[in-house]
C-alpha cells in the first residue's frame, strides 16, 4: 500500500505539472494568450492537484489499510486456530482434525493435515488392533503351558507322552505365530525382498500338485491341475509364489473332506490368472469380506484346534499386490471356495 501511494505521489508530483505547462504551451502555439493567466493556471493546478492528492491518499491509505488489517486479521485467526489444532493433534488427540476454510488457500492445507491425519490415527487403529490381537492370540497357548506345568509342579499330573505331546504342539503354535507375524509385518510394510522376473508357473503348479496330492487321504478330495500346455511368463517372485500356493492348497486341504480341489490356470490379455477351487465347508456370506484380515477364522477354536493362526490369507495378499496382482474369493458355505488371484504377464 506505501509503495503504491508513494509512487503514485511521486509519479504524479513530477510529472503532472510538466504536463500542464507543455499543455499551456501547445494552446499558446495554437493562438490562444495566455501570458498573463499562465503563472495563475499553473499555481491553481497545483493546488487543485495537491487538494486532489491529499483527498486520495487519505481516502486510499484508510480503505486499503482498513481491508489488509481486515483480510490479515482472519487470516491470522485461522493460522491460530489451526496451530492450535496441530498442537492437540501432536499432543495425542488423534481425532483432531482443521476446520474448512473460505480462504482456498488455507482450505487446502486443511484438507492436507485432514488428510495426513486421517492417515496417521488409522495407522494408530491398526497398531493398537494388532497389540490386542496379537496378547489375545498370546495369550491362549501360554495359559495352556503354565497350566499343565503349574499341574506338574504341584504333582497333580504325572508326565506322559501326551502332555510332551501337548507341551511340543502349543510351544510350536507359538513359534508359528511369531513367525507368521514376522513375515506379515516385513510384507505389509514392502521390506520382504521380492525378486520379479519372468518365470513360467506351469511347472511350479505341477509340482505343487503332485506334493500335496500325496498328503490326501485316499478318501479325501481328489486334487487336479487344470492348465494349458504352455502358459506365457509372467513377472513374479516364484519363491513367494510359492509360498501363496502352499497357503492356498493347505487351508483347500484342511478344510475339505471330499469331492475335489482344482489348481486352474488361464490367460486374459496381460493378465495370468491362478484359481484353487475347492467344495469343502466354504465361508458364509457375511464371514467373506473379513477373510484376508490377519487372525481372522470362521470358527475360532475349530481352526484352534486345526493349528491355524489366521494370518496366512492375510499374508498372500500382501505377497500378491507387492507383486502387482490382486486376490479374490468367491465362496457358498457348505458348496465350496474359490481362491482366485492374477499377476501381470511378462
Ligand atoms: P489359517 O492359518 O487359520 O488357515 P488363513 O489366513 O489361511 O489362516 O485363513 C483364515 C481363515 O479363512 C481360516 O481360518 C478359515 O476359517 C478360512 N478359510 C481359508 N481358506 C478356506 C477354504 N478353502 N475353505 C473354507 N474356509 C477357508
Amino acid at each position: 500500500m506505501l509503495v503504491a501511494v508513494g509512487s503514485l505521489v511521486i509519479i504524479g508530483k513530477v510529472s503532472s505539472p510538466r504536463f500542464f505547462v507543455l499543455r499551456l504551451q501547445e494552446l499558446e502555439g495554437r493562438g490562444f494568450y495566455l501570458r498573463y493567466a499562465r503563472t495563475e493556471l499553473v499555481r491553481g493546478f497545483e493546488t487543485a492537484w495537491y487538494r486532489g492528492t491529499v483527498w486520495s491518499v487519505i481516502v486510499s491509505a484508510t480503505a486499503s489499510g482498513g481491508l489488509s488489517y481486515w483480510v490479515s486479521k482472519r487470516i491470522m485467526q485461522r493460522l491460530a486456530e489451526m496451530e492450535q489444532i496441530t498442537q492437540k493433534f501432536a499432543a495425542g488427540q488423534l481425532d483432531a482434525r482443521l476446520p474448512l476454510s473460505d480462504i482456498p488457500e488455507l482450505n487446502r492445507l486443511s484438507t492436507s493435515f485432514n488428510h495426513m491425519a486421517a492417515s496417521l490415527e488409522g495407522v494408530e487403529q491398526r497398531r493398537r488392533q494388532l497389540v490386542s490381537d496379537l496378547t489375545h492370540e498370546l495369550r491362549t497357548p501360554l495359559t495352556v503351558v503354565r497350566g499343565y506345568l503349574e499341574e506338574l509342579t504341584d504333582g497333580r499330573l504325572e508326565l506322559s507322552p501326551q502332555i510332551y505331546q501337548m507341551l511340543a504342539r502349543e510351544t510350536k503354535r507359538l513359534e508359528r505365530l511369531v513367525n507368521d507375524l514376522q513375515e506379515l509385518s516385513k510384507a505389509e510394510a514392502g521390506y520382504l525382498p521380492i525378486n520379479l522376473q519372468p518365470v513360467n508357473l506351469r511347472p511350479l503348479l505341477e509340482s505343487l500338485v503332485e506334493k500335496f496330492a500325496d498328503q490326501i487321504l485316499e478318501d479325501g478330495p481328489v486334487l487336479r491341475l487344470e492348465c494349458p500346455p504352455q502358459l506365457p511368463p509372467v513377472l513374479a517372485d516364484i519363491d513367494r509364489i510359492e509360498q501363496v500356493l502352499v497357503n492356498l492348497l493347505g487351508n483347500a486341504i484342511r478344510y475339505t473332506t471330499e469331492g475335489s480341489i482344482t489348481v486352474r490356470a488361464w490367460t486374459e490379455p496381460s493378465k495370468l490368472w491362478i484359481a484353487v477351487v475347492d467344495t469343502g465347508i466354504g465361508i458364509a456370506p457375511e464371514n467373506l469380506p473379513h477373510v484376508f484380515e490377519r487372525f481372522w477364522r470362521a470358527d475360532q477354536s475349530r481352526n484352534r484346534n486345526s493349528g491355524g493362526t489366521g494370518i496366512g490369507l492375510a499374508i498372500s495378499r500382501s505377497l500378491i499386490e507387492l507383486q502387482s496382482g490382486e486376490i479374490f474369493v468367491e465362496s457358498q458355505l457348505f458348496r465350496g471356495s474359490t481362491f482366485q488371484f492374477f499377476l501381470p504377464l511378462a
